[in-house]
C-alpha cells in the first residue's frame, strides 16, 4: 500500500495509472463499517483509494474538531489488510488555504434534519467531498447508507454540478445488538451504549408497525419518540428516498430517521423501509 499525503503527488501518480478507480472517503478510527465501504471498492475496481481527513470545514467551532478520535497506526494496518492500494492522508493545509471557494449546501435540503442544527456541516461536507473527488477522479465513489442526508445531498451534488463519477450507496453494518458503528461510539460510557441502543430500537419498532400495515407517518412517529425518552432527540422523520416529506409510508420507497444526543455525543440512524 502507498501512503501518499499531498494533493498533486496524488494526481501525478494516479496520472500514470489507467485504471478503474474506487475511492473511499473516510474521517478515520476505521471501522467494520468503512471496511464494508472498501471491500465493495475492492470488488468493483482495479485501483482502491482511501482518504483519510478529519475536514475542519464541517464542524462548528462548538464542536468535536479537536477531540474526534484519532487512530493512525490501526487505521493504516486496517486498510493494508483490507486491499487498499493507496492511503491519502493529507493535513488541513494541503486541502485548505485562506479566502476559498466553497459550496453551498441546497437552501432547503441542505438545511433540514442534521442541517438544522448544523447549518454549516453540509457546506463542508459538499465543499471537501468536490475536492476530492478532484483530487483522485475516481470512477466510483462509496458512501454509506448510515448517513442518508450526506449521501442525498451528495447525490444531488453529483447530479446538480454534471460531475461523471458513480455513487455507491452501501448499508448500514451494525453491532449483534442493533446499535449502527460510529467512530463516535467510543465516546460513550457503558450505561451511555446501553441508553444508545434505543436508536434502533426505534427504527426496528417503526419496522415493525409498518409490516402490521400501519403505515401513517405520524402515527409511527408518536410511538418512536415514546420509545426515545429520555434522550435528547433532535428529529425523527419518515420521508421518501428523495428525502420528501409523506403523509403515509410507502413500502419499498421510504426512510425513517433519527438523531438523538446520547450524553455528549449525536449519534444518527435510520432504516430504508
Ligand atoms: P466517516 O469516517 O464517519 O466520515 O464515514 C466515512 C464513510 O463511512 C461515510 O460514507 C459513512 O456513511 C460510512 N459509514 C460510517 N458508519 C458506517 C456504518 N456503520 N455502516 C456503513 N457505512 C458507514
Amino acid at each position: 500500500m502507498k501512503i501518499i499525503s499531498t494533493p498533486l503527488e496524488l494526481k501525478r501518480y494516479l496520472k500514470t495509472i489507467n485504471k478503474t478507480i474506487g475511492f473511499v472517503p473516510t474521517m478515520g478510527a476505521l471501522h467494520e463499517g468503512h471496511i464494508s465501504l472498501i471491500k465493495e471498492a475492492r470488488k468493483q475496481n482495479e485501483l482502491v483509494v482511501v482518504s483519510i481527513f478529519v475536514n475542519p470545514t464541517q464542524f462548528s467551532k462548538d464542536e468535536d474538531l479537536d477531540k474526534y478520535p484519532k487512530k493512525d497506526g490501526a487505521d493504516k494496518k486496517i486498510c493494508e489488510i483490507s486491499g487498499v492500494d493507496i492511503l491519502f492522508f493529507p493535513n488541513a493545509k494541503d486541502i485548505y488555504g485562506s479566502d476559498e471557494v466553497s459550496l453551498m449546501a441546497p437552501k432547503v435540503r441542505g438545511f433540514v434534519l442534521e442541517g438544522l442544527t448544523r447549518p454549516s456541516h453540509f457546506n463542508g461536507v459538499l465543499t471537501v467531498v468536490m475536492k476530492l473527488l478532484n483530487i483522485v477522479n475516481p470512477t466510483k465513489v462509496y458512501f454509506g447508507k448510515k448517513d442518508a442526508q450526506q449521501l442525498n445531498l451528495i447525490s444531488l451534488m453529483v447530479k446538480q454540478l454534471f460531475m461523471s463519477v458513480e455513487i455507491v450507496a452501501v448499508d448500514t453494518v451494525r453491532e449483534s445488538d442493533g446499535l449502527a458503528l460510529s467512530s463516535r461510539n467510543i465516546y460513550l460510557s457503558k450505561d451511555e451504549r446501553k441508553e444508545a441502543l434505543k436508536i434502533s430500537s426505534a427504527l426496528y419498532l417503526a419496522r415493525n408497525l409498518i409490516t402490521r400495515n400501519i403505515l401513517e407517518v405520524e402515527v409511527i412517529k408518536e410511538q418512536m419518540l415514546n420509545s426515545l425518552q429520555p434522550l435528547e432527540i433532535f428529529y425523527v422523520e419518515i420521508l421518501n428516498h428523495d428525502f420528501e416529506i409523506i403523509k403515509k409510508v410507502e413500502v419499498g420507497r421510504s426512510l425513517v430517521l433519527v438523531e438523538v444526543r446520547v450524553g455528549e455525543t449525536r449519534l444518527l440512524d435510520n432504516i430504508w423501509l
